[in-house]
């Protein structure tokens, strides 16, 4: 039987790390009619979202739109450049790279899985999973690939699972390091337009991406940047591919069109969130996001509670996963949390599954919503009986207050 709702006013405060809430101006704009897809102003909206894409990316190479969820840009990085059987060095960093390795596999591709081994002593939970990418394991495993049969380095830039950025610059030149010629290929599904991310600079062949996280749109829609080498690869690579070829979208794209029927409508919803972006600037963006990351943490330290991320340089903008203190179940915090206060928390995914919960600070959010979910938390610990330091809510007050500007 579904709780009887006692908070049926105000508004849900959705604090997952995505699909984040959508601006209202972004919601009208996906309201307006449907238009012909074939027609003059739409080739005129399919040219303005490209390039917008282009600058948020940081490229100045082709980058493609599909009509489906991130899961869909994933197997559309894989299948435009590999071939049967390829061998691909995939890193584990959380849930979502598990999630792409084991898409890999069904494919029929090789993956190999790096990963830092054991588990953390003070939570118990995996140390690949508390960390970013090892660049220099990765550099050490393609020294030693001398017949060079990886295709590719698949790496998750913001693992949305955990918490923990990579530096994927760092990615690369081990790959240069290693004079390797395979294709390095980086989801930022959650990291797009809310953390920095360069694909042009940090020489990254594959970009994969997903609306419903920085870009403040719901889901629907994904990305994938491409390299001119990625394009030459695509070539020759012989995994099936139709709906997700590169070739006839960039093709087509090149007037604003596509060869099958795009969402219009999210369409409008793009071009709208670019405008917000490009009008605040990047730097901007970017530093907003820091930000709350900061206020956010500031909170869970004076509580006491364990920051998933055990490593500062690479704590995530988008989001923070907190480890709950062992025997409580962190499931049944968020669902407490959620019937009493309205209030939606991202859940541990897999391997940390009860053990951790997650804090989204993107989409369509200010200091004071976030001051109310870490309201809603810090109530919710305290009916958990959670013994917790001090309060977080003073300390987030007090720092969003410091760093407050008119
Ligand atoms: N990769 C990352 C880092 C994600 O956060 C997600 C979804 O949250 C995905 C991949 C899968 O994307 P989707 O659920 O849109 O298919």
């Amino acid at each position: 039987m579904i709780a009887l709702n006692n908070h049926a006013s105000g508004r849900h405060f959705l604090q997952i790390p995505g699909p984040s809430p959508v601006p209202d101006r972004i919601l009208r704009a996906i309201s307006l009619p449907t238009i012909d897809h074939r027609g003059p102003e739409f080739g005129a909206l399919g040219v303005k979202v490209i390039t917008g894409l282009q600058k948020i990316f940081q490229t100045q190479h082709p980058v493609v739109i599909y009509p489906a969820s991130g899961t869909g840009a994933w197997e559309a990085a894989l299948v435009n450049i590999t071939s049967p059987g390829d061998a691909v060095l995939m890193y584990e960093t959380g849930h979502f790279a598990s999630l792409w390795q084991k898409m890999a596999v069904r494919l029929g591709l090789a993956p190999e899985f790096l990963a830092l081994p054991g588990t953390d002593s003070t939570t118990g939970l995996p140390r690949s999973w508390r960390h970013g990418v090892q660049a220099d394991m990765i550099e050490k495993r393609l020294k030693e690939d001398t017949l060079h049969t990886i295709k590719a380095v698949c790496v998750v830039h913001n693992e949305t699972s955990t918490g923990v950025t990579s530096d994927i610059a760092a990615v690369r030149r081990a790959i240069d390091a290693a004079k390797h010629p395979a294709l390095l290929m980086v989801d930022t599904i959650s990291g797009l337009a809310s953390a920095d991310y360069r694909h042009d600079e940090w020489g990254v062949d594959v970009t994969v991406s997903g609306s419903q996280k920085g870009l403040m749109l719901p889901p629907g829609i994904s990305f994938n940047a491409v390299s001119p080498k990625a394009l030459e690869a695509s070539k020759s690579a012989k995994l099936p591919k139709a709906f997700w070829a590169w070739d006839e979208i960039i093709e087509m794209n090149r007037t604003g069109y596509w060869p099958y029927t795009p969402n219009t409508n999210l369409l409008y919803g793009l071009s709208e969130a670019l405008d917000m972006l490009l009008e605040q600037g990047l730097p901007t963006v970017f530093a907003r996001h820091q930000r709350w990351a900061q206020g956010v943490r500031a909170a869970v330290r004076a509580w006491g509670l364990e920051i998933q991320c055990a490593d500062e340089s690479v704590y995530s903008p988008v989001l923070t996963g907190i480890v709950t203190p062992q025997g409580i179940d962190a499931d049944a915090l968020r669902k407490s949390i959620h019937g009493r206060f309205d209030l939606s928390l991202g859940a541990g995914l897999g391997k940390v599954k009860s053990r951790m919960f997650r804090i989204g600070h993107l989409g369509d959010c200010n200091d004071l919503t976030l001051m109310a979910a870490i309201s809603g938390i810090e109530m919710g610990l305290k009916l958990a009986n959670v013994p917790l330091k001090n309060s977080g809510v003073v300390s987030a007050m007090d720092y969003f207050a410091a760093t407050s500007k008119i």
